[in-house]
């Protein structure tokens, strides 16, 4: 016997096989060990399935009789009964059972699933993992002998391979994403391997069957290109930046181009997303590659290490900003961890006087935890038509200062010949060691910049233009202040108090820390 072995988990065709039907091989699509005898059982008895399926469905007893029936029966069978049912049972499993697939990402759905934009479900590729190989069962159908002698003409045959490249493209997709959601490293691989079949597998079906259906099979291969080239970057030291952010590129300019491209109907829009979302993922992971360049960590490591810390990530959430919230997280993690420096401003000599200052009558702090919180500093141009301290319709300079850290409203304007504007350049110029603990931000620049541009309006500043956001970290104090009749907690920066959740903020920099010790130690183990 010569038919096909395949995979009894994911149905992928194994090929050079071990003469020894029990000894185990790994399947190359999905990485499950199995032996030739289980994938032989597994193919009679869904063999026997579909024989029964089709003795029910179009009352026939299997390949041995259709000889005996004529081709104008076949073709009616097949178009009345088969096909149909065929099509019942596939729209079922895709769409009822599992979900929209084509709008799920494949990148990364471990950390993807904390990010603004997405849910857990999202990363249907992987939760729906066991649906999805049950799909096994139906591809085995589509291109049994059985049903196949049932097709007779080339628009039957086009029609169950539609179906079967469907079944194929989930079935493949799911597991590259699943590959890699046991981290980049150890399925970098099977992913590949996948990814590359992703890339035109089904695009000689579509070309003739429905141009709109080529055009998503198109940007599928665009896809799974780019993705491939995300995970060679990230596997090479240093991570290659250049090529991280092209293929973050040409993932957002197909899923754009596709949402304009006559797909005329809802498959073109659904796997835009699809593919929106791995650009969200890529741009992600090249901003990680940027965070720690210049440092022994790689890319893999840091996302290793950066997924359990992802559920901090609930309060950002402009998706456009994810990108570079998790740069900042990076870039705190690899300043903790590696003694890279980050743009600071150091100076804590204030602490003690502001705190006592901000003690009452009967009141002493009982704790003081000093942080470095990150703030999102733009530079700022703006007239101010008329108030106390501006001559009417002046041009004012300044810089703004937006709190990264919460999403408390905490806007801080301060004067361009302020000490402390002169400050900021220097940290920007000049990033140094973290001397304390430091938080993450939760907001991104995009964000930030709403948020300055309303607390600048309701101030009566106009003609506000804002430079790029830059993250810049001060020292914020948190004080529990006790007193005879209870306890307040207040949050102090170098230019005054700022909004702050000092919980919060305290446990994100211990989780970080704690991150980044796991982190430094995993790097010693590297080099040692
Ligand atoms: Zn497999």
């Amino acid at each position: 016997v010569t038919s096909p072995v395949e995979c009894p988990t994911c149905g992928g065709p194994a090929r050079d096989l071990p003469a020894d039907p029990r000894q185990a091989v790994k399947c190359r699509w999905c990485g499950t060990a199995f032996e030739r005898s289980t994938a032989e059982e597994t193919l009679k008895r869904l063999h026997g399935e579909i024989r029964d399926w089709l003795r029910k469905t179009a009352g026939v007893e299997g390949a041995a009789s259709t000889s005996s029936i004529d081709v104008a029966t076949r073709t009616f069978l097949f178009n009345e009964r088969i096909l149909p049912g065929l099509r019942r049972d596939v729209r079922r499993a895709l769409d009822e059972h599992i979900g929209d697939v084509d709008g799920a990402p494949i990148l990364t759905p471990a950390l993807l699933s904390y990010l603004p934009g997405f849910t857990r479900e999202d990363a249907l590729l992987v939760s729906k993992r066991e649906q999805i190989l049950g799909l096994r069962s139906l591809r085995a159908r589509l291109e049994a002998e059985e049903v196949a002698a049932f097709a007779t003409t080339s628009a039957d045959r086009l029609a169950l391979e539609t179906l079967r490249a469907d079944i194929d493209r989930t079935i493949i997709a799911s597991n590259a994403s699943y590959a890699l959601a046991s981290g980049i490293a150890l399925g970098a691989e099977l992913a590949r391997t996948n990814l590359a079949a992703l890339d035109g597998s089904t695009s000689a079906v579509a070309e003739v069957a429905d141009p709109a259906a080529a055009t998503v099979t198109r940007a599928f291969a665009v896809r799974s290109k780019a993705l491939i080239a995300t995970i060679d970057a990230v596997r090479v030291t240093p991570p290659d930046q250049a090529a991280l952010d092209g293929a973050a590129a040409r993932l957002e300019e197909t899923a754009q181009w596709l949402l304009t491209a006559d797909t005329r109907d809802l498959r073109g829009a659904l796997t835009s997303t699809g593919i929106q979302r791995d650009a969200t993922a890529a741009r992600v992971i090249a901003s990680i590659a940027q965070a720690i360049r210049g440092t022994t960590i790689g890319v893999v490591a840091m996302l290793d290490t950066l997924a359990p810390l992802a559920s901090y990530l609930a309060h950002c959430t402009r998706g456009k900003d994810a990108p570079w919230v998790v740069f900042a997280w990076a870039q705190a993690l690899a300043a903790l961890s590696t003694g890279a420096g980050i743009p600071a401003v150091a100076d804590t000599s204030w602490v003690n006087a502001a705190v006592g200052a901000a003690c009452g009558n009967g009141e002493r702090p009982a704790r003081v935890d000093v942080v470095l919180e990150p703030f999102w500093v733009y530079s700022a141009r703006m007239t101010k038509a008329e108030g106390f301290f501006f001559v009417s319709g002046k041009q004012y300079d300044g810089v703004v200062l937006v709190p990264a850290a919460t999403s408390h409203e905490g806007t801080l304007l301060v004067p361009r010949e302020h000490p402390m504007a002169s400050h900021i350049d220097r940290a920007l110029a000049a990033p140094s060691r973290p001397g304390l603990p430091v938080d993450s931000a939760q907001v991104g620049p995009e964000a930030g910049r709403l948020c300055a541009r309303g607390t600048l309006r309701a101030r009566g500043l106009k003609n506000v233009v804002l430079g790029e956001g830059q993250l810049v970290y001060f020292p914020v104090a948190f004080a529990v202040i006790v007193s005879g009749t209870g306890q307040r907690t207040i949050s102090m920066s170098p230019l005054g108090p700022v909004p702050a959740d000092a919980a919060s903020a305290v446990g994100r920099a211990e989780a970080l820390t704690r991150a980044a010790i796991g982190l430094g130690r995993g790097l010693a183990t590297v080099s040692a």
